[in-house]
């Protein structure tokens, strides 16, 4: 394997006592177009070495809050610093920044090779061919060095801009949904990829995308944006089992939001009396300190069975269910549940063959285990986040 860019691990991590931070920070950074507010004092820390994903669905500001790091939008307010520099009304070539965009933007007339060499050339750099044959192989593209862009593929010409990225050594690459013009399939085995090559170089990726799964995938950290601020921002699993927002529980995959009185607080438990049951939180995962809230529970959390069956999860059983839709997906069952109060509830159940199939109209009952639930703030819209479509 080449070793490009390589810097030891002591370099990672956060910046000693009194140093700078070393990473990309936003603070109170704003952006206006005439009277409309795309990006709204967005505070963000970006660790060197990290990828980091800003997730959210067209038209929330991630676009513009790359545009602002790479130098190609001023921000209205606010400031961009870098390792400790004040980057934010610097030039965009006079920033250790590259971005890679989904439209790869090669040059057409130039082989593989001399797209990838053009900025060390024009650059006089020396040892062009080495670093170039390094990045190649990097990518995996050894053997396409003569051909032209249009000989290759969509993920072959990706891997192509990413490299003349690279190569460049940035401090921050930047990708604005990159992998978008690819089909599933393609878009899958490059989202390993590209994490395989942020592993292997080290460098602090900023990847856009409006594809959950794919920034679950790759990155370490995902801010999820919406309406040009960040909602929520930690690990994928973090984000994922303990959502703070209806936006974030239906934007990060699916949720049941059911409404809910809190009849209780106390250290261990908030207990909710959720249309007539009795269902408990833990306080870690309770986001609202109101009397009422929205209960959630991600449907394959949720378990199934027959009236009175005993099911693995002690805890918040809720009878009374009606199936109202059951569709087969091949990994899993994917039942609609009409519970007594008329909500439809989701329940994903793995097909692993020990369970049984229900069939629309029969009478079932469903429950979780408290510790899996999370409980929202009710004047949230419960809908915030959930129409998404695949090609938004
Ligand atoms: P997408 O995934 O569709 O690219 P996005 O989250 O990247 O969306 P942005 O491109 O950052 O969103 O745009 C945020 C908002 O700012 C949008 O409503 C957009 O119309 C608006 N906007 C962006 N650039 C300009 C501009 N130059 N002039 C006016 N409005 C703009």
């Amino acid at each position: 394997m080449s070793q490009v860019a390589e810097r030891p691990d002591s370099t990672r991590g956060p910046a000693p006592d009194g140093a700078p931070y070393d990473g990309l920070r936003l603070r109170a950074v704003t952006k206006t177009f005439g009277g409309f507010t795309a990006v709204d004092t967005l505070d963000l820390d970006v660790p060197r070495g990290s990828f980091f994903a800003l997730l959210g669905p067209s038209g929330c500001g991630k676009t513009t809050t790359l545009r602002m790091v790479a130098g190609l939008e001023t921000p209205t307010s606010g400031t961009i610093t870098l390792a400790g520099q004040d980057i934010t009304y610097a030039k965009p070539y006079r920033r250790p920044v590259n971005t890679v965009f989904q439209s790869y933007a090669l040059f057409p007339h130039l082989d593989i090779y001399e797209n990838v060499a053009f900025g060390l050339k024009r650059r006089k750099a020396s040892d062009v061919d080495s670093q170039v044959r390094d990045m190649l192989e990097l990518v995996e593209l050894t053997s396409q060095v003569r051909k032209k862009p249009a000989q290759l593929s969509g993920g072959q010409q990706q891997r192509v801009a990413l490299a003349r990225a690279l190569i460049n050594h940035p401090e921050v690459l930047l990708l604005d949904e990159p992998l978008g013009a690819l089909d599933l399939k393609l878009r899958r085995s490059m989202q390993i990829e590209l994490k395989r090559i942020q592993t292997e170089v080290g460098l602090t990726f900023i990847h856009v995308t409006h594809d959950q799964e794919e920034a679950m995938t790759m990155a370490d950290t995902v801010a999820v944006m919406n309406a040009g601020v960040i909602e929520q921002m930690g690990a994928p699993a973090d984000l994922y089992e303990n959502p703070r927002s209806t936006f974030v529980a239906n934007f990060l995959g699916q949720s049941n939001l059911i409404p809910g009185a809190v009849t209780s607080r106390s250290a261990d438990v908030v207990s909710v009396d959720m249309q007539g049951v009795g269902v408990s939180i833990p306080p870690a995962r309770s986001h609202t300190d109101g009397d009422r809230g929205w209960v959630g529970i991600r449907p394959e959390k949720v378990l199934i069975g027959a009236p009175g069956e005993e099911l693995d999860a002690p805890g918040n059983t809720i009878p009374g269910g009606v199936v109202t839709d059951v569709s087969f997906v091949g990994v899993s069952t994917q039942y609609l549940v009409r519970m007594p109060w008329g909500q439809e509830l989701q329940v994903f159940q793995q097909n692993t063959g020990r369970h049984r199939l229900f069939h629309v109209g029969e009478q079932v009952e469903l429950s979780w285990r408290p510790e899996y639930a999370f409980l929202l703030d009710i004047s949230q819209d419960a809908l915030a986040g959930a129409q998404k479509g695949d090609d938004e």
